[in-house]
């Protein structure tokens, strides 16, 4: 069919239309791509694309120049396998892992990963990666982004060793160094409501040096803080089991948890640390009887389990009452 004068110069119109459209369409294509490349290599972070057979097919200047250290040029139209000078064998093999996995499963992946960098630093790295599908839903490839979280990490590392020592300082007596009246508020209850070991009893003490007060009104209370601190560490040597706890409950008052197979080893052991303290031989002229530094004790030996912890206290306390009010340098001791 011949087509007329006037139908071919409409033809030719709508071609010259649709040529303008494309280019047109071409002009928007090419700024878009210019306005992806900028922004790519404007974002601080590396960012790449692969395709479906893990063959690189963008990256931008952070992920050439900070991760591998190699030009685009070099990293585009190639799969991890085949970059080995800058991804050794195994991390290939791992990120390779990896991608297939998200390949399995399209959609997002997040992990972290130590990545050696191409100023031969070895950095931390969160990778976020995301598939890209086309039309029909078929799988194009992946685009990851890396975020460094070394410094992050290190910060993070900085401030939990910072509130370990916090909470650590919260729970010690300055003085001495133990356990504080805080730290003896929570386990108190918690270990005598806890204490379920077979073969092995709990015992709690309670132990207080003796006219203390003259000690520091003869000695001064300097010297008074250094008896202090001197029957702490002699205490502290013999307490080196597990389940020990050793605190200073406040003024010249300690309290001591610890195990033993029954009540009568548990009485010797405390004898031991009575005796430690007299032989410490330090003088106390105005301790009556025996002219140095002793301490009384209140010891109670926890038999039966499901003690309350306060009635525990109170007999600890009661006991040690008996022992000053019987001479002082003597343990008070019972079973509950
Ligand atoms: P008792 O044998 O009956 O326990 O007599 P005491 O004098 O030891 O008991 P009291 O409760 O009358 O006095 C306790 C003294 O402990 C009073 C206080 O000066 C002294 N003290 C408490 N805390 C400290 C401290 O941190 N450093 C010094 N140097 N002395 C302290
Ligand atoms: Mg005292
Ligand atoms: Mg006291």
């Amino acid at each position: 069919m011949k087509l007329t004068y006037e139908e071919l110069e409409k033809k030719v119109a709508q071609l010259e239309q649709k040529a303008s459209l494309v280019d047109h369409l071409q002009l928007e294509i090419s700024n878009n791509n210019q306005f992806l490349d900028i922004l790519l290599n404007t974002i601080p972070n590396p960012v790449f694309y692969k395709d479906i057979h893990g063959v690189y097919q963008k990256a931008n200047d952070a992920f050439s120049e900070v991760i591998l250290g190699i030009k685009k040029e070099q990293i585009i139209g190639k799969s991890l396998f085949e970059l080995p000078e800058v991804i050794p064998s195994n991390l290939a093999q791992k990120y390779y892992e990896k991608d297939r996995k998200l390949f399995d499963n399209p959609g997002t992946q997040i992990y972290e990963s130590e990545v050696m960098c191409a100023d031969g630093n070895k950095r931390i790295y969160y990778f976020y990666k995301a598939t890209v599908q086309g039309e029909n839903r078929e799988l194009l490839g992946l685009i990851g982004v890396m975020l460094d979280v070394t410094q992050l990490k290190e910060n993070q590392r900085i401030l939990n060793k910072k509130n370990e020592l916090l909470i650590q300082l919260s729970y010690s007596d300055s003085l001495t160094g133990i356990y504080n009246r805080r730290k003896f508020d929570e386990v108190f209850p918690e270990k005598i409501k806890s204490f379920n070991r077979q073969n092995s009893i709990l015992n709690f003490v309670l132990l207080d040096v003796d006219h203390f007060k003259l000690y520091n009104d003869t000695y001064g209370h300097y010297k008074g803080d250094n008896i202090l601190r001197i029957i702490a560490a002699t205490i502290k040597k013999r307490l080196s089991r597990k389940g020990d706890y050793f605190f200073r409950i406040g003024g010249e008052e300690f309290g001591i948890f610890f195990e033993s197979n029954d009540e009568k080893k548990a009485l010797k052991f405390i004898q031991v640390i009575k005796h430690d303290i007299e032989a410490l031989d330090i003088e106390h002229k105005k301790n009556t009887m025996h002219k140095k530094v002793t301490l009384s004790f209140g010891l109670v030996s926890i038999i039966n389990r499901g003690q309350e912890s306060k009635k525990v206290y109170e007999e600890a306390d009661r006991l040690l009452y008996e022992a000053k009010a019987n001479g002082r340098n003597q343990i008070g001791f019972s079973v509950l």
